[in-house]
C-alpha cells in the first residue's frame, strides 16, 4: 500500500508533467472510482476544460488545484481533483498509443496525445472533484480526520508524547492511525520503530520520554530517507512513468523475517498485530 513517501514521489512526478495543460475529455471505465460526484459523467463534465495549478499531498490523499482560463486573460479558481490510492492504485502518464492496462480504472486526456491513467488491481482507490464553493474536506471527508502531518512544525516529540500517553494500546497499531500523524503505513511504522529500538508491540503507556523523542526522530529519518529513494520497492508501487522505488533495497526490518539484522545479525521476527505483520529485531528492540 502507498504510503507517505510513495505518494510524495508521485505527487513531485505530476508536477513535473501535468500542470498548466487543459483537460480536454476523459474515460471512466469503473464507475465506482468515482466517489464524487456520484455520476461519472458529472465528474468528466467538471475536469473538462480545466488545467492544474499545482499538485498538492495531505497524508496519502493528492489534491489537484483546478484552475480555468477567464475570457479576459488571467485565470479563475475551478475547484480540486482529489485522488486516494488505496491498497494498489498507480497514475500513470502515457501516450494515448499505449495499450490500456487490463486494470484501468480512469483516463483524463491532455494535449499532444497525453493521458493520466488511474490503473488499480483491487479497486479500492477512489477519485473526487471538488466544486471551487466547497472546502475539499466537506467533499472528502477522510481529509477531516487526518492527524498533523509529519514535516509540519506541529508534528514534535512533545505532540507525540501527549498524544501517547496513558493509551492502552501497542505503538505498532497507535502509528498506523491516521488520525496521530498522517501518512504512515506498515513499512514506515516498522522502520521507525527498529531505529528507535523500540518493540511494535510495547504499549504507548509505557514509553518513556526519551523513547518517544527517539521515535520522532526516527519517523522523519525514515521518511526522508525513503523519499530520496523515489519510494518502496515493495507491492506493485509505481511512479508517474511506471518506475518501481528503491527503499526495499535498504530497508531495516521490514518484510526481512529470517534474515540477518543489518546491526547486529540477529535473526528478523514477524509477528501478526491488528492483522497486519510487524518486522524487528528481539536484539535491537527492546
Ligand atoms: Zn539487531
Amino acid at each position: 500500500m502507498p504510503e507517505l513517501p510513495e505518494v510524495e514521489t508521485v505527487r513531485r512526478g505530476l508536477n513535473q508533467v501535468t500542470l498548466h495543460q487543459t483537460i480536454w475529455g476523459g474515460q471512466v471505465l469503473l464507475d465506482r472510482t468515482i466517489a464524487y460526484p456520484f455520476c461519472a459523467d458529472d465528474f468528466l463534465a467538471e475536469l473538462k476544460t480545466c488545467a492544474i495549478a499545482q499538485w498538492h499531498r495531505r497524508g496519502k490523499y493528492l489534491l489537484a488545484e483546478l484552475v480555468k482560463p477567464e475570457p479576459k486573460g488571467g485565470q479563475v479558481s475551478a475547484g480540486w481533483l482529489g485522488v486516494h490510492l488505496r491498497m494498489t492504485g498507480q497514475l500513470l502518464w502515457q501516450s494515448q498509443e499505449e495499450p490500456l492496462q487490463k486494470h484501468c480504472r480512469v483516463r483524463l486526456f491532455f494535449p499532444d496525445q497525453r493521458e493520466l491513467r488511474f490503473v488499480d488491481q483491487r479497486t479500492f482507490g477512489q477519485m473526487w472533484f471538488v466544486p471551487a464553493d466547497r472546502p475539499p474536506q466537506e467533499i472528502i471527508t477522510g481529509l477531516a480526520r487526518l492527524g498533523v502531518e509529519p514535516f509540519s512544525p506541529e508534528f514534535s516529540a512533545d505532540y507525540l508524547a501527549e498524544r501517547l500517553k496513558q493509551r492502552q494500546r501497542p505503538i505498532k497499531n497507535a502509528l498506523l492511525d491516521q488520525t496521530l500523524v498522517a501518512g504512515i503505513g506498515n513499512i514506515y511504522a516498522d522502520e521507525a520503530l527498529f531505529l528507535s529500538q523500540i518493540r511494535p508491540q510495547t504499549l504507548c503507556s509505557a514509553l518513556s520520554f526519551a523513547q518517544i523523542q527517539r521515535l520522532h526522530a526516527a519517523i522523519l529519518q525514515v521518511l526522508q530517507a525513503s523519499i530520496e529513494a523515489r519510494g518502496t520497492t515493495f507491492s506493485d508501487f509505481r511512479d508517474v512513468s511506471g518506475v518501481n522505488g528503491n527503499y526495499g533495497g535498504i530497508a531495516w526490518v521490514y518484510s526481512r523475517e529470517g534474515e540477518a539484522c543489518r546491526t547486529c545479525g540477529e535473526t528478523i521476527q514477524r509477528l501478526k498485530m491488528a492483522g497486519r505483520s510487524a518486522h524487528f529485531c528481539p536484539t535491537c528492540q527492546e
